[in-house]
């Protein structure tokens, strides 16, 4: 047995299977080839794996998120099976001689651009399919190929780190949990883990990766950053105990659902969840959130190989609305750059990119982007009750012209005569410590603050929340911080807006008391935290 330490970022433990995750190949070769006939038959036996895994997918989404959002996958099987699309591929083994993988990678070329250039935004949103099914036959061809592991184990994912787009993309019913050699605990990837509900550790070294195969049998203690692999029998019984232990707990939170946010004193505050794709929405029902305080929309963007249109995001938008009734739901604008690179977006590289183009930032250069994701948004809006959210804000004059394109955006809408609700709410990020020091000039422009405690951090400590040598210099609870919330928080009371925290600190329980003496009136938290900070609240006496 070998024990590797890195950071836990989901308290939960994992028993399983090693999975080292593949990059995916940078090309496809060209290869020629002289047995035709063994390449068609290899295209053939693809297929065939490739439909019967599409078939298990659909038949676990139909069950697990029903069947409108299932429907994608039978229109994937019904693609793989298309004719034209299979004759392409036949004609160019069968004219040039070569190999099946570069056949299918043209034929995908060919008709994703020919997708990409119909006028009708249906089928151009085919393009990204087609692009998918044919990575999905080429990993078929290359026997599981790139990516993760597509045997239907379950199993422990292991990197050297994982990029936000590639968490996105993995399979999560596929995922026991993450280990990852570096990373830092407040990026990107480690929300992710943390919105999958599954134990994930980061920055167990890189000898970790040198030492490890797949298959081996591993345990991951995301409680304490542990990884044990090829463990002792001994060790094994021991975590297997803390494993039934810890789910007999998780069991026992369940009981709370349905109960209210009330402190034994009477204090109510609203615990809503944060989300990254439309696919969070029934863990956000299955842990009883009063709504959604973070829709981080930028995972729209890392998802896709263009521009997502406007009809994409409506229908994203529309359907985290519907899914929701009667519920808030807080879409925050895109916040794309720093460690949210997107290739299409082409931003220059830059010295310091959490300092540079990001977010706000790119919205207000490149205006185009930014209306229409708000007549994406403003037209959903009809569907639910939604709130906006812009982040990354530091100045009056920035939130002066979001308002003002905001105003645009619906004056277009309404001159076309499309329908937009006049009762959504528009908030901004607290996550630069300029915000918080100005809240009160900001405040009177907005309905509501939402606390971005993750970024307001690295800002006011100075400390890169990506780079993990600096963690021994956070103070996650610095008094900076807590003083800026409450800043903050008299602010917004002070001129009619309310406030919220949606960084990580708002599910720290230790920090619950506190945050409900502040006044917050909000805490948005991965969902399966919202039953942890509600049984925390209830459990805390203000009167004392
Ligand atoms: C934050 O900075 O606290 C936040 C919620 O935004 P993100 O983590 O997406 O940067
Ligand atoms: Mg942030």
């Amino acid at each position: 047995m070998i024990i590797y330490n890195g950071k836990g970022v989901y308290g939960a433990v994992a028993i399983g299977r090693i999975s080292v995750y593949k990059r995916q190949a940078a090309a496809v070769t060209r290869i020629e080839i002289t047995d035709k006939g063994s390449e068609l038959k290899r295209v053939e036996d693809a297929k065939a794996k490739a439909i019967e895994q599409l078939q298990a997918i659909y038949d676990k989404a139909l069950k697990d998120v029903g069947e409108d959002n299932a429907a994608i996958f039978e229109v994937h099987i019904m693609m793989l099976d298309d004719e034209d699309y299979n004759d392409s591929i036949r004609n160019i083994i069968e004219t040039e001689s070569v190999n099946a993988e570069y056949a299918v990678s043209v034929t995908a070329g060919n008709f994703a651009e020919m997708f990409a250039a119909m006028d009708d935004s249906y089928f151009q949103a085919r393009a990204a399919d087609i692009k998918d099914i044919s990575n999905r036959l080429i990993a078929c061809l290359s026997d599981g190929g790139a990516g993760q592991d597509t045997s239907d184990e379950k199993a422990i994912i292991c990197a050297d780190d994982l990029a936000p787009s590639e968490t996105v993309s993995l399979d999560k019913e596929k995922v026991l949990a993450f280990v990852t050699a570096f990373g830092s605990s407040n990026s990107h990837t480690a929300i992710l883990a943390r919105n999958m509900n599954i134990p994930a550790i980061i920055g167990v070294g890189e000898e970790f990766l040198k030492n490890i195969n797949d298959g081996d049998l591993a345990i991951v203690d995301g409680f304490t950053g542990e990884v044990f692999v090829d463990p002792d029998p001994e060790t094994l019984a021991k975590l297997t105990a803390k494993q039934e232990e810890d789910i007999a707990k998780k069991k026992l939170l369940q009981e709370l659902k349905g109960k209210e946010n009330v402190t034994v004193d009477g204090k109510k505050i609203k615990i809503y969840a944060n989300i990254g794709s439309v696919d969070n929405i029934g863990s956000v029902i299955a842990n009883d959130a009063g709504g959604v305080g973070l829709f981080r929309s930028e995972f729209l963007y890392l998802e896709n190989d263009d521009y997502p249109t406007e009809e994409q995001q409506f229908e994203a938008y529309k359907k985290v609305l519907e899914s929701l009734p009667g519920k808030q739901v807080i879409i925050r604008t895109l916040d794309i750059g720093a460690d949210k690179q997107v290739g299409y977006f082409n931003l220059d590289k830059e010295e310091n990119p959490a300092m540079g183009i990001r977010a706000i930032r790119i919205c207000l250069t490149r205006q185009d982007i930014f209306k229409t994701q708000l007549r994406a948004l403003y037209r959903a809006s009809v569907y639910g009750n939604l709130g906006i959210m812009f982040p990354m804000i530091t100045s009056v004059s920035e939130v002066k012209k979001i308002m003002e394109i905001c105003d645009s955006v619906r004056a277009d809408l309404k001159v076309s005569d499309i329908p937009f609700s006049e009762n959504v709410e528009h908030g901004i990020m607290i996550e630069t410590p300029a915000a918080a020091v100005i809240s009160d000039l900001l405040a009177p422009m907005v309905d509501f603050f939402s606390v971005g405690t993750n970024d307001l951090t690295q800002y006011t400590l100075a400390c890169d929340r990506q780079n993990p040598k600096i963690e021994p210099f956070v103070d996650i609870r610095h008094e900076a911080i807590l003083r800026l919330i409450k800043m903050s928080a008299d602010n917004a009371h002070a001129h009619g807006a309310w406030i919220g925290i949606c960084g990580e600190l708002a599910a720290d329980t230790s920090l619950t008391e506190t945050f409900l003496r502040m006044g917050i009136d909000e805490l948005s938290v991965s969902p399966s935290f919202v039953l942890k900070v509600r049984d925390q609240v209830r459990k805390t006496d203000l009167s004392k």
